[in-house]
């Protein structure tokens, strides 16, 4: 996708703080944090967003998930943490590239809408 933000920063072509990395999955943080550790964890391969994964392209989802969990551990968030997805223009998307907010290191209010 060319005029993809995300998949620019895949490429290197728009710099980005990496804390992870491997063939399938980037891990970035955020350029807005809202909350002192909050990472984004994006597939490689572009996929639009949550609403989009079907049964050939969701098993990357595990992966960003596994790799939430080691990075929560390395960002020592032992009381816990929130993974959250927004989904198009009603769940707040504005990045079109499925990606997972990994938000911690602080108590999280429970507002969930
Ligand atoms: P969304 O609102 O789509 O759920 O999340 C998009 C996230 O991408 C926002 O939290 C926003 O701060 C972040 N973001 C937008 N542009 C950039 C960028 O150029 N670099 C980084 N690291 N994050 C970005
Ligand atoms: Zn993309």
């Amino acid at each position: 996708m060319d005029d993809c933000l995300f998949c620019k920063i895949i490429k290197g072509e728009i710099p980005s703080a990496k804390v992870y990395e491997d063939e399938e999955i980037l891990a970035f943080k955020d350029i807005n944090p809202m909350a002192p550790v909050h990472i984004l964890i994006i597939p490689k391969n572009h996929i639009d967003g949550a609403d989009k994964l079907n049964a050939e392209n969701s098993a990357v989802v595990g992966k960003i998930f596994a790799a939430a969990a080691k990075l929560a551990e390395e960002y020592h968030l032992d009381g816990g943490f929130r993974i959250v997805t927004n989904v198009g223009e009603n769940g707040g998307q504005t990045v079109r590239h499925l990606h997972f907010h990994l938000l911690g290191g602080t108590k999280l209010n429970t507002v969930l809408c």
